[in-house]
């Protein structure tokens, strides 16, 4: 397998997504941490995305609510090369309607080798780490092998 490296900037682009019973925990943390969210570009599921900006006072974007298609959105967004890390504070004790988009959304941030925090701990660490100021080569399989695995086969 191939790799390349597609470059992060200083100015991350950020998306944010909490289920309804970890929205509180979501906003606790965006609000401790505002001075670095501050820095970068932050968009958002339909209802943590107002909250956010209410709590915050910061422009967040605001896709649709994760139910009706926020979190495909996102998805879409991150195979585009428009989302650099992710926190998603999924809850594990409820069932969602949209099950399928969550996990969805998690598969496809592995296959472009976005940043995860699924949890206030991971979000910490991510967010302390010095890469979240700096350039960082973020490396990813070059794909192309897989797109051209079928090209002389009909
Ligand atoms: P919401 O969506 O921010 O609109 O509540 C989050 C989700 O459930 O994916």
């Amino acid at each position: 397998m191939n790799y390349r490296t597609i470059e992060m900037q200083p100015r991350k682009r950020i998306a944010l997504v909490a289920h309804d019973h970890k929205k509180r925990d979501l906003i606790e943390w965006a609000r401790y941490n505002r001075a670095i969210l501050v820095e970068h570009d932050l968009c958002a599921t339909g209802t943590t995305g107002g909250l956010l900006q209410e709590s915050l006072g910061l422009t967040v974007t605001r896709l649709q609510s994760g139910p009706l298609g926020g979190d495909q959105q996102i998805g879409a967004k991150i195979a585009e090369g428009e989302i650099d890390l992710v926190i998603f504070f999924w809850d594990p004790l409820e069932p969602q309607p949209h099950d399928p988009d969550v996990k969805a959304l998690l598969r496809i941030a592995v296959v472009w080798n976005i940043p995860v925090a699924c949890n206030r701990a991971t979000a910490d660490f991510m967010i302390s780490s010095t890469l979240m100021h700096d350039s960082y080569d973020r490396l990813m399989p070059d794909y192309e092998e897989y797109r051209e695995r079928l090209k002389h086969s009909a």
